[in-house]
C-alpha cells in the first residue's frame, strides 16, 4: 500500500528564481479558500496526503485557514523555501501539518542557486524556528550542491529534519539552465553513497533511482503512483514535473478528471512503474522521468 499524493500549488508568486524550478515560477494564479475547500471535498476518498505547494504558498493570504481545513481529513504537507514563515503563522498550523523546506547548497551556493540574497539565512530562520516540528529538507541533485552532501546531511541532524536527495528533472527553468545538470558519471559515483548513508538509518532518506534489468521484470519504485497535481490555474496533471494537461478544475470536477485520467494507458503504465517500458540503452540511467515518462504522455503542448 502506498499513499495517494494530490500535490496544489496554491499561488503562483514568489520572490525566488530557482534555477531548477520545475514550474517556471512565478506566474499568475492563485486558488481561492472556497475553490481549494472544493477540491478537498472532491478529492476525499481518491487521495491520504495533500501538499500545499506554490509558488511560495506561505504568501498565500489564507494559507493557515487552508491548511487547517485540509488538516481535517488529510496528512498535510508545505513545501516551502522559508520565505514568509513566522511566528505567528507557525502557531496557527502547529502540529497540522509536515513542513518541507527546499535546500541547495550551503550558504552563498543557496542564495546564488536561488536568486535571491540572504535565501539561506532566512531559510536557518525557518528552520531555527521548527526545530522541535517534524520536517523535511529536499536537496535537487545539482551540479553545485554535489561537494556539498556531507555538510547538508550534518546541517539536517543539527535542525531534526530528515533529508530527501532528489534528482534534477530537466522541465520548466532546468531547461534553460544546462550548465546545472550533473554528468550521468557524477551521480554514478554519488549514488553508491547516498545509499549507504541511507543504509545507516539516520537523516538521510534517497529518491535517486537508477534504472536496471530488474525493472523491467518488476517496474520503478516510482514515489509518483497515485500522485496528482493542481496549479494556480486549476489544470490538473499526473505530477508537477509534468507538461501534459488532464483537463482543469473550472471546467470539470477534479473527480471526472480523475476518473477519465486513470482509463489513460498512459496512467496505468505510471501505476504499473513503467514496466513494459523500460530501457537498458538509456543515455542517463538516472533519468526515465523525461525519457520514459515523458514519452509516454506526448501531447501538443509539450
Ligand atoms: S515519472 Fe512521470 S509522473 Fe512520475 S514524477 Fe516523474 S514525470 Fe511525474
Amino acid at each position: 500500500m502506498y499513499a495517494r499524493f494530490l500535490e496544489i500549488e496554491i499561488t503562483g508568486t514568489c520572490p525566488y528564481r530557482c534555477k531548477h524550478c520545475y514550474g517556471s515560477f512565478p506566474k499568475p494564479g492563485e486558488l481561492s479558500f472556497e475553490k481549494l475547500c472544493e477540491i478537498f471535498n472532491d478529492a476525499r476518498d481518491h487521495f491520504d496526503a495533500v501538499i500545499v505547494s506554490g509558488g511560495e504558498p506561505f504568501l498565500h493570504p489564507r494559507i493557515a485557514g487552508i491548511v487547517r481545513r485540509a488538516a481535517r481529513e488529510y496528512v498535510v504537507f508545505i513545501t516551502t523555501s522559508g520565505f514568509g514563515l513566522t511566528d505567528e503563522i507557525l502557531d496557527t498550523i502547529r502540529n497540522r501539518c509536515i513542513l518541507v523546506f527546499g535546500l541547495d547548497g550551503i550558504g552563498s551556493t543557496h542564495d546564488e542557486y536561488r536568486g535571491y540574497p540572504g535565501a539561506f539565512d532566512r531559510l536557518m530562520r525557518s528552520l531555527d524556528l521548527t526545530r522541535d516540528l517534524p520536517k523535511e529538507i529536499i536537496v535537487t541533485l545539482w551540479k553545485g550542491v554535489l561537494p556539498q552532501i556531507d555538510n547538508i546531511v550534518e546541517l539536517a541532524e543539527q535542525y531534526n529534519a530528515i533529508v530527501h536527495f532528489n534528482g534534477l528533472i530537466p522541465v520548466g527553468n532546468a531547461k534553460k539552465h544546462p550548465e546545472i545538470m550533473p554528468d550521468p558519471q557524477e551521480l554514478e559515483m554519488l549514488y553508491p553513497k547516498l545509499i549507504a548513508l541511507k543504509k545507516q538509518g539516520g537523516a538521510v532518506i534517497t529518491d535517486l533511482h537508477k534504472v536496471t534489468a530488474k525493472d523491467g521484470l518488476q517496474g520503478i519504485e516510482l514515489f509518483c503512483k497515485g500522485r496528482f497535481n493542481i496549479t494556480p490555474s486549476g489544470d490538473v496533471r499526473p505530477c508537477e514535473f509534468h507538461y501534459a494537461v488532464l483537463g482543469n478544475i473550472f471546467d470539470r470536477s477534479l473527480r471526472t478528471i480523475l476518473d477519465q485520467a486513470r482509463k489513460t494507458p498512459a496512467l496505468q503504465s505510471r501505476e504499473q512503474g513503467f514496466r513494459d517500458h523500460i530501457r537498458l540503452d538509456l543515455k542517463n540511467p538516472f533519468e526515465y522521468h523525461t525519457t520514459i515518462c515523458h514519452n509516454l504522455f506526448r501531447s501538443p503542448k509539450q
